[in-house]
C-alpha cells in the first residue's frame, strides 16, 4: 500500500484522523486517529512502523519512559534472554538485520535494550509515542464506529482501530504477605528495577521467589551480597545456559542466512530455531536416553526440552527427565540437605517455564548464601527489620521481590476497556480469558491484541508471534479499506469453536500439571485454566492464514455508512 492512501482520503472529513476536533461542553480537544497502539514492547514498536509505514495516522502511549517493554523494566541484576538473541530479535528488516551485531549467544538485558533503541531511533519511531503514559481507558462508540481513549494525563483520543501490545508479563505482582509495607530496609521489585546501580557490597539481601527472574537475580546477587537469603517455595527446573560470545566469523553466516533461517522459526512450533525431536523417550534404549540428556545438559540452552518428541504429553518420560536434573543437582550442591531442598517435586519438569542459569545450583555452595525452604518454614509476615518465618526473624538490609506476574491477561484488565452494549473485557473474561484466534474478541470491534492470551503468546519466541499478529492486522486494515468497511469482530461461534480448540488441545499437555501463570494459579481469585494455544506456533499461523484465505472466515464485518447529502 502507498504510504499517506490513509490519510490523503480521509482528510476530506472534517474529523479526519490526525486532525483535533473541538466538541462542544465536553472535552475542548479531541485528537482523530487510524489507530492507538499501547506498548512500545516488540509488537507496539513493529505496530507503529508497519502501520506508519502504511499511512495511517497513530498514537502510540507506553507506561514506560522508553521504548523496550519488559526489557525497559527489567534491569535486575543478571537480566538476560533465555531464547538465543538472533532468534529474539526482528525480521521484518533486512537492514536492521545486517546492522545490528549480537554479542552474546543469550543477550543481557542493557544488550536487549540497546537493540530497542536502536531499532526506534533507525526507525524514528520514538515520535510516534507518548513515553510516561498510561491508557486508562477504551470506549467503543457504536454510533460513530471508533474507539475512545483516554490517558492518565488527561488526552482524549478517537481511533477507529485500537491495538493492545500490552505483552503477556507486563503487570508484577506483588506477593500477599502480611507487612510488606512496613518494612523499612530497601524493597526492590525485579519489575521495577531502579536506573542506577544497586551495591549489594557487605548488605543482607533476601530474595524471594524463585522462578526465572529469582534465579538470575539470586546467581548474580550471590556474588556481591555480604548474606543473601532466598525464600523458596516452589523450587524450579533450571539447566546451564552455557552462554558464549558470538564470533565474527558464524555472525557473517548468520548474515547471510537470515531469511532462511527465520523461515525455519516461522515453520517452526517454537517459532524459533531450537532443534526438535520426533524421537519418542521409551523408543531408545536407557543408556542413549542418558546419552542424549547428557549431551543437552552439556550443549546447555533449551536443547533438553527438544531431545524427546513426547516430554510435555507422556508423564513417565517426563520423570525420567525430572530425575536426571535432580541427579545433577546432587552433582552441584555440596551440602546434601539444600540439594533435597532445591529439587522440583510433585510437578512436570517444562510445566514451568524452563530456567537457564549459568552458576544458580554452584551460589548454595557459597558461605554466604542460605536458602530459606518456605515450604518446611513458611513466611508469617515481613517486618520492620526483615522477614519473619515460622522459625524465626531474618534481618535484611534489602528485600528483592521476583514473585512474578499478573500473566497472560493482567494488562488488558488493568484498565477499562469497553466493547459494545457497554460489556467490559473484565466481563467477557470472567471464566478465563477468550478470544478469536487470541487476536479479537467478541463484541469487541476492531480491537486487536497482540500475543494475545489464546494463542501461543509464552510457549513460543514473541518476537514472531509479534511481527505475526501485527502483520495480520495490517491485512485486516489494509482489507477493510479496500472493501469500504467500518468494523470487524470475531462471531461468538467462531470465538466459542477457538476456544474448545484451545481446551481440547490443553488436555493434551502436560502443562496443566502445575501451578504456574500459565494457568493463572499464581493470582488469588483469577480463573484457573490454560488458555493458551498449545499446537505451536506453526499451526497458529497455519489456522490464521486459513481463515484470511476463506475470505476472513469467523469475522463479522459492518459497513461504512455512506455519507447523505443534504
Ligand atoms: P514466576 O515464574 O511466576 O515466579 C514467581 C516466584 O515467586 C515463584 O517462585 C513463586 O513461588 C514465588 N512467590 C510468589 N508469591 C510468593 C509468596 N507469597 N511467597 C513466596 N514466594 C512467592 O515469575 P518470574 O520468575 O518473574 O518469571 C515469569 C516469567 O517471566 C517466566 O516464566 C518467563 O517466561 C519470563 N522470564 C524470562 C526470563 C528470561 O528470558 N530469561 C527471565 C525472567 C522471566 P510459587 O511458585 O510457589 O508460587
Amino acid at each position: 500500500m502507498k504510504p499517506g492512501l490513509f490519510h490523503e482520503r480521509q482528510a476530506l472529513r472534517p474529523d479526519a484522523p490526525g486532525a483535533d476536533v473541538n466538541r462542544k461542553g465536553g472535552d475542548s480537544c479531541v485528537k482523530r486517529l487510524d489507530v492507538v497502539v499501547v506498548g512500545a514492547g516488540f509488537g507496539g514498536l513493529y505496530a507503529a512502523y508497519r502501520f506508519r509505514e502504511m499511512g495511517l495516522r497513530i498514537q502510540g502511549f507506553e507506561a514506560g519512559g522508553d521504548v523496550g517493554g519488559v526489557w525497559y523494566w527489567n534491569r535486575y541484576p543478571g537480566a538476560r534472554v533465555d531464547l538465543p538473541s538472533i532468534d529474539y530479535s526482528y525480521s521484518f528488516s533486512p537492514e536492521i538485520e545486517q546492522e545490528w551485531t549480537w554479542s552474546e549467544q543469550f543477550a543481557a538485558q542493557p544488550e536487549l535494550l540497546a537493540y530497542f533503541n536502536f531499532v526506534a531511533t533507525r526507525l524514528d519511531l520514538r515520535k510516534h509515542f507518548q513515553f510516561n503514559t498510561r491508557v486508562t481507558s477504551a470506549v467503543w462508540d457504536e454510533a460513530r464506529a471508533l474507539w475512545t481513549v483516554r490517558t492518565d494525563r488527561g488526552e482524549l483520543l478517537e481511533a477507529t482501530y485500537c491495538v493492545m501490545a500490552t505483552g503477556p508479563l507486563s503487570i508484577p505482582k506483588d506477593p500477599d504477605i502480611p507487612g510488606l509495607d512496613r518494612y523499612e530496609g530497601r524493597l526492590l521489585r525485579a519489575a521495577k528495577w531502579p536506573h542506577e546501580p544497586v551495591s549489594f557490597a557487605g548488605k543482607r539481601v533476601g530474595v524471594i521467589g524463585t522462578g526465572s527472574t529469582g534465579i538470575q537475580i539470586v546467581q548474580e546477587v550471590g556474588k556481591q551480597a555480604g548474606e543473601l537469603y532466598v525464600f523458596q517455595r516452589t523450587p524450579s527446573f533450571t539447566m546451564p545456559m552455557r552462554n558464549a560470545p558470538l564470533e565474527s566469523d558464524y555472525l557473517a553466516e548468520v548474515k547471510r542466512n537470515y531469511p532462511a533461517m527465520r523461515e525455519i522459526a516461522r515453520s517452526s512450533a517454537v517459532g524459533g530455531l531450537r532443534p526438535q525431536s520426533t524421537r519418542a523417550f521409551f523408543s531408545v534404549t536407557p543408556a542413549q536416553r542418558q546419552q542424549l540428556l547428557e549431551d543437552a545438559w552439556k550443549n546447555g540452552g533449551l536443547a533438553m526440552l527438544g531431545t524427546f518428541a513426547d516430554l510435555m504429553s507422556n508423564e513417565e518420560a517426563n520423570e525420567h527427565v525430572a530425575e536426571f536434573v535432580r541427579s545433577k543437582i546432587d552433582e552441584v550442591v555440596k551440602d546434601p540437605v539444600t540439594a533435597e531442598r532445591l529439587k522440583p517435586r510433585g510437578y512436570p519438569i517444562f510445566a514451568r517455564r524452563p530456567c537457564l542459569d549459568s552458576s544458580y545450583y554452584e551460589t548454595y555452595n557459597q558461605p554466604n548464601v542460605h536458602l530459606v525452604d518456605l515450604f518446611a518454614d513458611p513466611i508469617v509476615e515481613i517486618t520492620e527489620k526483615g522477614v519473619r518465618t515460622q522459625s524465626g526473624e531474618v534481618e535484611l538490609d534489602m528485600l528483592i521481590l521476583a514473585t512474578g506476574y499478573d500473566g497472560l491477561t493482567g494488562a488488558l484488565l488493568a484498565f477499562d476497556v469497553v466493547g459494545r452494549d457497554g460489556r467490559t473485557v473484565n466481563d467477557h473474561w470472567k471464566q478465563g480469558a477468550r478470544s478469536y484466534l487470541g487476536l479479537m474478541m467478541d463484541g469487541f470491534p476492531n480491537l486487536f491484541m497482540t500475543t494475545g492470551p489464546n494463542g501461543p503468546a509464552a510457549l513460543a519466541n514473541i518476537v514472531r508471534i509479534s511481527e505475526h499478529d501485527v502483520d495480520l492486522i495490517a491485512g485486516v486494515i489494509t482489507h477493510m479499506d479496500k472493501q469500504g468497511l467500518a468494523t470487524i469482530e470475531p462471531t461468538p461461534e467462531a470465538e466459542k469453536e477457538w476456544m474448545d480448540l484451545v481446551y481440547t488441545l490443553s488436555q493434551r499437555t502436560l502443562l496443566t500439571k502445575a501451578k504456574t501463570w500459565y494457568v493463572g494459579a499464581n493470582v488469588k481469585d483469577k480463573p484457573q485454566g490454560l488458555t493458551l494455544f498449545t499446537g505451536g506456533f506453526h499451526k497458529y499461523r497455519e489456522l490464521c492464514a486459513a481463515a484470511v484465505k476463506d475470505g476472513y472466515r469467523g469475522f463479522a464485518f459492518q459497513r461504512k455508512k455512506q455519507a447523505v447529502a443534504v
